[in-house]
């Protein structure tokens, strides 16, 4: 997708603070962090959303989450982290390329939602 901002970081067109990569996924830090350690682990290929993947993207987003440890280990989160996937108008999703956010530190990372 030529317009997505994430296509753009994968392809290098915009440059990103990378922290992991292999053939499927990439890692980069969040441009605005809300935690120490803010990660957004997305797929190299388009998805825009967890509302629009198919049973082909089965093996991509396993590899996301079975990264995410991983990531969050070697980025100063060793004692475990919070994976966000905002999906669509009602997850709040802002960008419009799939992406797992993974939120960590070395203090708990907050209470999961605030009630309303
Ligand atoms: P979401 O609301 O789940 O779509 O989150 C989008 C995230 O992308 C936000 O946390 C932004 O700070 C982050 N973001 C936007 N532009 C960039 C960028 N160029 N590089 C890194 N992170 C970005
Ligand atoms: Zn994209």
């Amino acid at each position: 997708m030529s317009d997505c901002l994430f296509c753009k970081i994968v392809s290098g067109k915009i440059p990103s603070s990378k922290v992991y990569e292999d053939e499927d996924i990439l890692a980069f830090n969040d441009i605005n962090p809300a935690r120490p350690v803010h990660v957004l682990v997305i797929p190299k290929k388009h998805i825009t959303s967890l509302a629009t993947a198919t049973a082909e993207d089965t093996l991509v987003l396993g590899k996301i989450l079975a990264k995410a440890n991983e990531i969050a280990v070697a980025q100063g989160s060793p004692d475990g982290f919070r994976v966000i996937i905002n999906t669509g108008r009602v997850g709040q999703q802002e960008v419009p390329h799939l992406h797992a956010h993974i939120v960590g530190g070395p203090d708990p990372v907050g209470p999961m939602l605030k009630r309303i």
